[in-house]
Formats: structure tokens, C-alpha cells, sequence
């Protein structure tokens, strides 16, 4: 999608600092952090949010989970927890319309979301 911001970043149309890349995802710290640790990961597809996930994503959503696994281990999270979040639409509170998971780790987050 010509106009969506997380393609651009998958194509380096726009800078990012890239915590994990592979064939199939793109792992990216959040611009504008919540949490000590705040690492958006994304298909490199285009799919806008999860409300068009398919039968067909069901590889990539597995292989986005286990992967964010990783990167928690990697940056460190595995001792005190961390959390992976994915905010669908508007009421969601999606503000980038390319699918993606938050991870957060590094301070004690609350329950339940604002
Ligand atoms: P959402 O609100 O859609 O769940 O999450 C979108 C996230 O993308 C926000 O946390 C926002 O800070 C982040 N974001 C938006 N634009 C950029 C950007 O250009 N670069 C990076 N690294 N993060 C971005
Ligand atoms: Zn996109």
C-alpha cells in the first residue's frame, strides 16, 4: 500500500530501528514509546487490521507469535514478564491501519486498558 507507514518502513522508504527482520515479518521500536521496551512487529504484507485476517494468515499470525517470543528473550523480557497487544479499529484504538502487535516490557504495566 503506497500510502501506509508501516509499508514505507518495511520498504525503508522511512527509517526504523529494526530489532528483527525476516522474509516474512518486520520487528521496529516504537517511535513514540509506552514502556521501556515498545517494539511493534508487522507482517510485511499489507493486511489492514485483524478484522481482515484469513484461514491463509494462519502461518503468519503463528510465526508472528513465536517470533515476538523470541525478541521477548532477546531484549531481555523473559524474567519479568511482558505484554504483546493488538489494537483493531477504532474503538481498538488502531491508529496505524497495517496489522501489527505492541510488545511492552520493562515496567510494570496496569490491567485493565484505559
Ligand atoms: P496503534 O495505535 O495503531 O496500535 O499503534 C501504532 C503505533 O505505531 C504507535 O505506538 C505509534 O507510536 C507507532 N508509530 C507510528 N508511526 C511510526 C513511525 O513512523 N515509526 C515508528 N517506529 N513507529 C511509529
Ligand atoms: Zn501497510
Amino acid at each position: 500500500m503506497s500510502d501506509c507507514i508501516f509499508c514505507k518502513i518495511v520498504s525503508n522508504e522511512i527509517p526504523s530501528k529494526k530489532v528483527f527482520e525476516d522474509d516474512l515479518i518486520l520487528g521496529f521500536y516504537d517511535i513514540n514509546p509506552e514502556a521501556p521496551v515498545h517494539v511493534i512487529i508487522i507482517p510485511k504484507e499489507h493486511v489492514e487490521s485483524m478484522v481482515w485476517v484469513t484461514e491463509e494468515h494462519r502461518n503468519l499470525l503463528g510465526h508472528i507469535h513465536i517470533s515476538i517470543k523470541s525478541i521477548a528473550k532477546q531484549l531481555g523480557l523473559n524474567e519479568d514478564g511482558y505484554r504483546i497487544v493488538n489494537n483493531c479499529g477504532k474503538l481498538g484504538g488502531q491508529t496505524v491501519d497495517h496489522l501489527h502487535y505492541h510488545l511492552l516490557g520493562g515496567r510494570q504495566l496496569q490491567w485493565p486498558p484505559g
